[in-house]
């Protein structure tokens, strides 16, 4: 292998975000975005980071993957970084669902995609998309090593007391149904920053991750290794997010289908798309909720303790299942940005170790950090998280292994 670069790729149903990493030094060169592909109204929106200025932005119609992509190589052209350039050692793709059978990252062939399509049942909105990334860039470099990169995977060495529901293990295995777990990538990536910041190897510390995005979900890692998180089949079950329930009674989809008279479809919308933070108080960004609490809104204000309340039950059920906890790690855009939601989380929690130091939570900042006082006995931490970054790092020390 003789580049040093990787593009990392992340394809939705119709978008395209990337970043080109130089792995030398984990330097990020250029980083983007390609919007509403299929739409007239597309828009690419490129930032060439090592070549300093400002971000450019395009509209207009990108018919599809290929072209995106296509587009994304011009971008990177123009800044002397092409997609055909020696020093491109691979892409890395993330790829949501990996199911049991991908437990690491993985050198992309015919078979692997073949798996990946197999496994669309059970990630309907995501694993198509993501296989047509997949897809675009082999079509681009086929001569490129591409690695697909699980969100699932951190989550496959959860016990069976943890994966499993109680549900007929039958029925369970004809239909894959388990508990898979989600943004396991950053569950990984923030538990090792969080024993890094203990000044500990990641072997020898138990964390709480609370993944506090527009998507959010809890884990414990023992010793470096996942053993429970909160999402499950799907990224809906666990914690209140910003536009998902997070935990109900199985029997709430029943009753709305029995008695609300709604579909399976409607059902599935309103409980992704349309509950959650929005769902109760008609926003899902925490700055605007904390905005409308100050206001005096009402509506806001429970939300935000709903919200608060599910977290602080995670967090105890996480405490219980790892017995000791050495530090309990917030990350994402919540979890990074809104030092009140890290604050109403442990409040209360003294008997447990658990506080913060209200003069350190306050303080903002890009780096890991610890925000519990000193003599607190488990840390609070924050501990920003970098999905691409774990992508290319994996990527790149997977195909250095290869070649
Ligand atoms: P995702 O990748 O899941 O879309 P992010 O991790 O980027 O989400 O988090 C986005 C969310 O982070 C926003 O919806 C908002 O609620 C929250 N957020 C971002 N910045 C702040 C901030 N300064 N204060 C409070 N919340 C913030």
């Amino acid at each position: 292998m003789t580049g040093t670069r990787v593009l990392v790729l992340n394809s939705g149903s119709s978008s395209l975000k990337y970043q080109l990493l130089d792995m030398r030094d984990s330097s990020r060169l250029a980083a983007g975005l390609v919007e509403r592909i299929g739409e007239q109204t597309s828009r690419l929106k490129h930032t060439p980071l090592a070549a300093g200025g400002d971000a450019r932005e395009a509209d207009g119609p990108i018919a599809d993957h290929d072209a995106a992509l296509k587009a994304v190589a011009q971008e990177l052209a123009r800044d002397g970084l092409g997609l055909d350039s020696p020093d491109l050692a691979a892409i890395g793709h993330r790829v949501v669902h990996g199911g049991m059978f991908f437990t690491e990252p993985t050198v992309i062939d015919d078979a692997v995609i073949a798996e990946i399509e197999r496994l669309i049942p059970v990630a309907p909105l995501h694993n198509p998309a993501n296989l047509t990334g997949i897809r675009t860039a082999r079509a681009l470099r086929p001569d490129l090593p591409q690695v697909a990169v699980f969100d699932t995977a951190f989550h496959t060495t959860m016990p069976e007391s943890a994966a499993r529901y109680a549900i007929d293990p039958r029925i369970a295995d004809r239909h894959r149904i388990r508990r898979y777990g989600f943004h396991g990538t950053s569950h990984a990536y923030v538990s090792r920053a969080t024993a890094e910041l203990l000044g500990k190897a990641p072997e020898d510390v138990n964390v709480i991750v609370l993944h506090l995005g527009n998507g959010a979900s809890a884990s414990a890692v023992r010793g470096g290794r996942c053993v429970d998180t909160s999402m499950g089949l799907t990224p809906l079950e666990g914690l209140v997010m910003g536009t998902r329930s997070g935990d109900l009674d199985p029997a709430v989809i029943f009753h709305l289908a029995r008695v609300g008279g709604m579909s399976m479809d409607e059902i599935d919308t309103l409980l992704n798309k349309r509950s959650g933070l929005f769902g109760l108080c008609g926003d899902n960004d925490m700055r605007e909720i904390r905005r409308r609490i100050d206001e005096g809104d009402e509506a806001a204000a429970l939300a935000f303790d709903i919200y608060v309340h599910r977290l602080k039950k995670y967090i105890g059920a996480y405490y219980a299942v790892l017995g000791t906890v050495d530090a309990v790690a917030f990350t994402a855009g919540v979890g990074e940005n809104a030092a009140p939601v890290r604050e109403a989380a442990v409040a209360g929690l003294e008997g447990l170790g658990l506080a913060v130091d209200p003069g350190r939570n306050a303080v903002r900042g890009d780096r890991p950090r610890i925000v519990s006082p000193d003599a607190a006995r488990v840390a609070v931490a924050v501990v920003p998280t970098d999905e691409e970054l774990e992508i290319a790092t994996q990527t790149y020390a997977l195909v250095g292994k290869n070649t």
